[in-house]
């Protein structure tokens, strides 16, 4: 194997260029895999816009991407007696937790204590290297096994699927609810399909343009926001009594408190937009209504869980794959996705 590779490097703030640097090591219980396809986050636009200065990353250059899938190149030490061999088609996630915080033994481990410390936790892509390499080192906890049926970029997508059924999850979606989803992107319209996999018996998309325009291609009802007054279709839609469930996906302030003004009373919000700026809420609704507000950060074990979804065809991670680049071609694949004419969902990398 050559002593470098092709990596995205961001060297500062809205600055980035393809470079060869070294070919990391796989340390204990750790695996290097040669990356085959990477999806673009609305993540990445932000950390590269600078958004979250001194957090994501934590100190420029940095590589991103976090959203990946590939084969295993090489082992090291133990990776083997978890079952890993080299040649595993592999899907990847971020979070590489503690494992021994308490957070981290209830299974919540995307909410690790030890968040950042080194040694201690990782999370790929965010604040340590990423998957916009032609190789990435990950913690075996953060890789899946690729059923033979699905591609790489499908495996890519297999995070953000994670991701969207947390946040079904987190919304406690029950059979027979109708469930509103603010925010027509990604992880939108991938919460759709999980609302449905919860046994939802609707599942309306509020958004606007090419996004919304995909959401109803995928057969779920819709609220165009260009047409005013979001609050009151949603409303009307479910006979003016409300969701049971918002979903909010979008992470604006003004989504975040349609969300709550579309609850049905006693109705659960689950969000997971990250609003880079804070939102006011109707309190009074909130307390008066029983209304719950939960937060959703990335995924908690729904990674496993998700693959079969997508496998047999529920989870409709090809669907959102709108456009695909090379890794030298990264600057026209990032215009294209912030580019919002282009009808960009999911953007696939290839290193
Ligand atoms: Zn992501
Ligand atoms: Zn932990």
């Amino acid at each position: 194997m050559a002593p470098t590779m092709q990596a995205l490097v961001v060297v500062e703030p809205e600055r980035f260029e393809i470079r060869e640097v070294p070919v990391p090591e796989p340390g204990p219980n750790e695996v290097l895999a040669r990356v085959r396809a990477v999806s673009i986050c609305g993540t990445d636009a932000h950390l590269i816009h600078g958004d979250y200065p001194g957090f994501w990353p934590p100190a420029f250059p940095f590589i991103p991407g976090h959203e990946w899938a590939g084969e295993i190149a090489a082992l090291g030490p133990g990776a083997d007696r978890l079952g890993w061999k080299v040649g595993d088609r592999v899907a990847g996630t971020s979070h590489d937790a503690c494992g021994v915080c308490q957070k981290c033994v209830e299974g919540r481990y995307n909410l690790c204590e030890n968040y950042g410390k080194q040694g201690l936790h990782r999370q790929y892509g965010h604040n340590y290297q990423g998957a916009d390499a032609t190789y990435v080192v990950h913690g075996v906890k953060c890789i899946f096994r690729l059923p033979d049926a699905l591609t790489f970029e499908q495996g890519a997508l297999i995070d953000p699927a994670s991701i969207a059924l947390h946040v079904a999850n987190r919304g406690q979606v029950r059979p027979g609810d109708a469930v509103a989803v603010t925010g027509a992107g990604a992880i939108g319209l991938l919460a759709g399909d999980a609302a449905l996999i919860r046994g939802a018996a609707r599942v309306i998309v509020v958004g606007r343009g090419q996004r919304l325009a995909k959401a109803a291609a995928l057969g779920f009802e819709t609220v165009d926001t260009a047409a005013g007054d979001p609050v009151g279709a949603v409303r009307r839609m479910t006979g003016d009594l409300g969701a049971d469930v918002v979903l909010e996906c979008a992470g604006v302030p003004e989504t975040v408190a349609w969300a709550l003004d579309m609850l049905r009373r006693g109705g659960r919000c689950a969000a997971v937009g990250i609003p880079t700026a804070s939102a006011e809420i109707n309190l009074q609704k909130l307390v008066l209504d029983e209304l719950e507000l939960v937060g959703c950060r990335a995924s908690a074990g729904e990674m496993r869980r998700v693959i079969p979804h997508v496998e047999q065809g529920r989870m409709r991670v090809g669907e959102m794959i709108t456009h695909r680049f090379p890794l030298s071609r990264y600057a026209d694949a990032m215009a294209t996705f912030n580019d919002r004419s282009s009808g960009a969902i999911k953007i696939i990398v290839a290193p």
